[in-house]
């Protein structure tokens, strides 16, 4: 227990640099120059029978980099998020991504040795290399897949004008959409992000009008948004498939994700089998808005919210208890940031929106940004962004590049912290409607993070598919239909203006496949969850293990360390077997108007 409870503040940033002109920066910029220097100095020594010595002494250096410019970037960005008006910082932001991509330019010639090493070579030099070895080790992943170097070449230059273009030119259109909206009787040009806001406004009549007036913008172009989707596609296959020999279109994003191509296919089957439990949900929130049957349209409706509020103080204090309760230790390496004043909770006008943890260095405890209102939502995010915490300095003990967890292990702490505080106040505050809202906000994430992203992807590889085999746009217009009549049954009323919706997703074209990780992350998480649910004490161990791995395995290998077979089908039913007991509960909640 704290003496004194928490009190809301903005963060102290000393512990990174005193000011944004203090002589400090300038000393560090001069290290980090030097450094640079130095490391240049090892292109001499990189060969394949170099002393395992000099290979990690080349490691440590590079390491030393990215420590250096790892806090001058986090300095400019954490100061910029503080005060996104204050023009310094925001200079002081530039010149640091500056200095990174400098940086990066001249460190490129060792990994580009690196991935061209012969494998007996390497693995000699990654048996050497410690905790550096899966950071290694991720490099190479490709290299089964990697041309000769003129192939590379040409296709390097050949994607600034090909697919790299294709994509900015999609951006460069939809960049330009206006969409005009009746708000309060006066007509509005609203920017798309403008625009989104309304899809989750009270009123029913202005999200039909906010989704019609987006897909209205969208279908004028969708023939050519289209098209440009469709070479974008078979781009990915020629150079993928064709050329590099992946199995499969979406085997390409699987290895850099390092998660193997059979399970994510039985990620997406298990999310196909549950789509029913978010039919029910669909109902029941056709329910609470008073409505027969939900419209697509009303699929991101708010429900009544409470108007109860906690401070911040009580807040922390629920949070850690609930940490508290799962494991002393846990709750004491969240309380590490608060107590080193690391926790920016202020509500401030110029601050940047949304909430975040900044992981910086291992020897730096990592800062975190919310501006907290005192809403049961916020409280939950309090609760995930120090789990983000947590798993940060549980992992402390790695490298500056093994440190963070990757893309699919990345939200564990934070997600399950969540759930942690969720379980904690639904059992201390009887409320129903704070218990509707902390339900329905789990649901609601869960529909929009899991079982939407997983049609995504579903439609993606179904695209990829039908596009090799010559599809026109309004046949990729009616797969997308189908996908959605396929995920909402008849939970609800599909408009057919949302055939279009496919040319809306930015994702689909800047990065195909990447979707998938959203559901993997969250599920994985739910999954962890339900396996806690069962076996209490015993599951702990294995999931502070996970968290303490940090970046510095593959997600597979990590997760089977602990005991968990990613693989298996009822691993991943078990997160959907705690959404439904979510779900079972929120159906039982009574609220008198
Ligand atoms: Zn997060």
């Amino acid at each position: 227990m704290a003496d004194q409870p928490y009190i809301q503040e903005r963060w102290s940033l000393v512990d990174l640099f005193p000011d944004l002109d203090a002589p400090e920066v300038q000393e560090a910029r001069d290290e980090l120059e030097k450094s640079l220097k130095d490391f240049d100095s090892y292109r001499e020594v990189l060969a394949e029978d170099m002393a395992e010595n000099d290979f990690l002494a080349v490691l440590r250096a590079y390491e030393l980099i990215i420590r250096s410019l790892s806090r001058l970037s986090a300095f400019g960005s954490l100061r910029f998020s503080e005060d996104t008006q204050d023009q310094a910082a925001q200079a002081f932001q530039a010149q640091a991504q500056q200095l990174s991509a400098q940086a990066d330019n001249r460190t490129l010639f060792f990994k580009l040795w690196w991935k061209s090493l012969e494998t007996e070579h390497a693995e000699r030099l990654m048996d050497a290399s410690g905790d550096y070895r899966y950071w290694l080790e991720a490099l190479r992943l490709q290299k089964p897949y990697t041309l000769t170097e003129p192939e590379e070449k040409i296709i390097n230059l050949k994607d600034v004008n090909g697919v790299h273009a294709l994509v900015t030119l999609y951006e460069s259109i939809t960049n330009r959409y206006s969409f005009k909206l009746e708000v309060d009787g006066e007509i509005k040009d609203l920017t798309r992000g403008e625009l989104g806001v309304y899809v989750r406004s009270p009123d029913p009549e202005l999200r039909a009008a906010a989704y019609k007036e987006l897909h209205r913008v969208y279908e004028q172009d969708t023939p050519i948004l289209g098209q440009i989707y469709q070479y974008v596609a078979r781009d990915w296959n020629s150079e993928g498939v064709e050329l590099r020999g992946y199995a499969s279109p979406i085997a390409v994003r699987n290895l850099s994700n390092d998660v193997p191509d059979e399970v994510v296919d039985i990620l997406l089957d298990v999310c196909k089998a549950n789509v029913p439990l978010f039919h029910q949900f669909f109902e029941l929130k056709a329910q609470w808005l008073g409505e027969d049957r939900l419209r697509r349209y009303d699929v991101y409706a708010p429900v009544a919210k409470t108007e109860k509020t906690y401070a911040f103080g009580d807040a922390v204090e629920m949070v850690l208890e609930s940490f508290r309760q799962f494991d002393p230790r846990v709750a004491k390496l969240a309380q590490q940031v608060l107590d080193e004043h690391h926790y920016d909770g202020e509500v401030r006008k110029g601050k940047r929106s949304g909430a975040f943890c900044a992981t910086v260095s291992p020897d730096l405890t990592p800062w975190i940004l919310q501006s907290y209102q005192g809403k049961p939502d916020d409280v939950a995010t309090m609760a995930h962004e120090l789990g983000h915490g947590i798993h940060s300095l549980l992992a402390n003990h790695h490298t500056a590049l093994t440190q963070r967890a990757s893309i699919p292990l990345a939200e564990t702490a934070s997600t399950f912290s969540e759930m942690l505080l969720v379980d904690t106040l639904l059992a201390l505050d009887p409320d129903p409607e704070v218990q509707r809202d902390l339900l329905f906000r789990q649901m609601d994430d869960a529909y929009a993070t899991i079982m939407r992203q997983a049609y995504f992807a579903i439609f993606e590889r179904d695209a990829h598919d039908h596009i090799s085999k010559g599809a026109q746009v309004d046949e990729l217009s009616d797969l997308y239909l189908s996908n959605l009549v396929n995920q909402f049954g008849d939970s609800l009323d599909l408009s057919d203006d949302f055939r279009v919706e496919w040319v809306e997703v930015p994702h689909f074209y800047f990065a195909p496949f990447y979707v998938y990780g959203y559901s993997f992350g969250q599920l994985l998480v739910l999954s962890l969850y339900q396996r806690f649910l069962e076996q209490g004490e015993a599951f702990k161990p294995g999931y502070l293990e996970i968290l303490a791995a940090g970046g510095s395995d593959s997600p597979e290998r990590i997760l089977t360390h602990a005991g968990i077979d990613i693989h298996s089908a009822d691993f991943w039913q078990g997160g959907f077997d705690v959404l439904k007991a979510a779900l079972e509960r929120l159906k039982t909640i009574e609220i008198s108007a």
